[in-house]
């Protein structure tokens, strides 16, 4: 068993017969909410745990945001929605993406509140309700420029002018309106506040035709973060609960108050010595300088590595840094652990895991393939088994 530096939780160890493990630490994940809780004071919280909760697993991880104060639970996919009630999770709930045919009666019968952004989103819910005899309940979801999922011009117009006589009817009720940022990890941007605007005029505009919902949220972890001004009745963070910066640029998670809750371990499968001048992996893109002693990490782009991480992905392996020395392939990478290293076979490769413990991190594999931390954690491999630490259960 390995033992965590930045704390004294010992760590599980990937399961026996696991070239590799995803840990996850539910307890930063419930720290994590309280912390971005004390950033909007005044807002409720839902907690975003689509896409398998961005890789930390779906209802460990809803359960862990709910035990630290999340009063909601987001999730883009109605079947994301029902595995959570599948497995008795029962705080209020709302997913947002749909297409047409879709059949929204076992949303309704779930207890599952719907983000409607099209007219026939609207008339699928409407038909759901009529048939199963229940209300379905609703977020207007709105573009206020985002240019993405959301109604705006006609279609708003439409879909609150028939919401309003729906919900006189008692078939839907409006529960909440919404909007999505397009630049809120750039809280200056002259996007942010005319969608503010916007957003605000959208909500007048619904409460003339007589809808006037109890929850209005715009705001995702970086405006929860730096801009209080969004918060409205709920905000609606997703990356910070698991301890990533949506702003690597202007704080760390640390700086926030928030812990990365994933580490991506791995296990050396070999070390044996390499001469000089050696091609390392296809293409030898690497090729080692003296002789050297050559680490085989039984990881790959199959388990989330990606590929584009080839001589830049930084490992750590007893307590030292390494670069992915050459090609990135589906199952293994190695790292060229220089000849004075005394690594063998079994040894811990840290991928990534908690900045403050001085371990890489996701940020540092985003920054270092071109990309977001979100990617690096939401891609992880469905062959990585996930490992709690934590309380598991409700
Ligand atoms: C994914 C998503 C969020 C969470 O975004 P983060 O940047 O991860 O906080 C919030 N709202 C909507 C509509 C989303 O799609």
């Amino acid at each position: 068993m390995t033992t965590h530096t930045a704390s004294s939780t010992p760590l599980a160890p990937a399961p026996p017969g696991f070239p590799a493990c995803a840990q996850v630490d539910l307890g930063a994940i419930s720290a994590n909410v309280a912390a971005l809780r004390g950033h909007a004071p005044t807002a409720e919280l839902m907690a975003v745990v689509k896409a398998d909760a961005y890789g930390h697993g779906l209802v460990p991880s809803a359960r862990a945001a709910l035990r630290g104060g999340a009063t909601w639970l987001g999730v883009a996919q109605l079947p994301e929605a029902l595995e959570l009630r599948a497995a008795g999770v029962t705080a209020p709930l709302l997913s947002w993406l749909h297409v047409p045919g879709q059949d929204f009666a076992p949303a309704l019968a779930n207890d599952v509140q719907l983000g409607i952004s099209t007219t026939w989103a609207l008339d699928q819910a409407v038909t759901a309700a009529r048939g199963t005899g229940t209300t379905a309940r609703v977020h207007l979801k709105v573009d206020t420029g985002l240019g993405r999922n959301g109604a705006w011009d006609a279609d708003l117009e439409a879909i609150l002018t028939s919401a309003a006589a729906l919900q006189s009817e008692g078939v839907l009720e409006v529960v909440g309106i919404f909007s999505h940022f397009a630049y809120a990890d750039a809280p200056q941007h002259p996007t942010v506040r005319a969608q503010q605007e916007r957003f605000e005029g959208i909500v007048e505009q619904a409460a003339r035709s007589g809808i006037r919902p109890s929850v209005r949220h715009l705001a995702n972890s970086a405006a929860t973060l730096t801009n209080p001004s969004a918060h409205y009745d709920l905000v609606r963070p997703g990356v910070a609960v698991y301890g990533l910066s949506p702003v690597p640029d202007l704080g760390s998670p640390e700086s926030f108050g928030l812990r990365e809750a994933m580490r991506l371990v791995s296990h050396l499968s070999s070390v044996k010595e390499s001469p000089a001048g050696q091609g390392v992996s296809y293409g030898h893109v690497y090729t080692t300088t003296e002789q050297t002693k050559l680490g085989l990490v039984p990881m790959g782009y199959s388990d989330g590595v990606p590929r584009h991480a080839s001589s830049v992905g930084p490992v750590q392996v007893g307590g030292r840094r390494y670069t992915v020395a050459g090609r990135v392939c589906m199952d293994q990478f190695v790292l060229d652990l220089g000849p004075d290293s005394h690594a063998v076979a079994g040894d811990e490769a840290v991928l990534f895991g908690v900045g403050a413990a001085g371990e890489p991190t996701a940020q540092d594999w985003a920054a270092a393939v071109d990309t977001i931390n979100y990617e690096i954690v939401t891609r992880v491999g469905a062959r990585v088994p996930r490992v709690y630490l934590g309380e598991v259960e409700a």
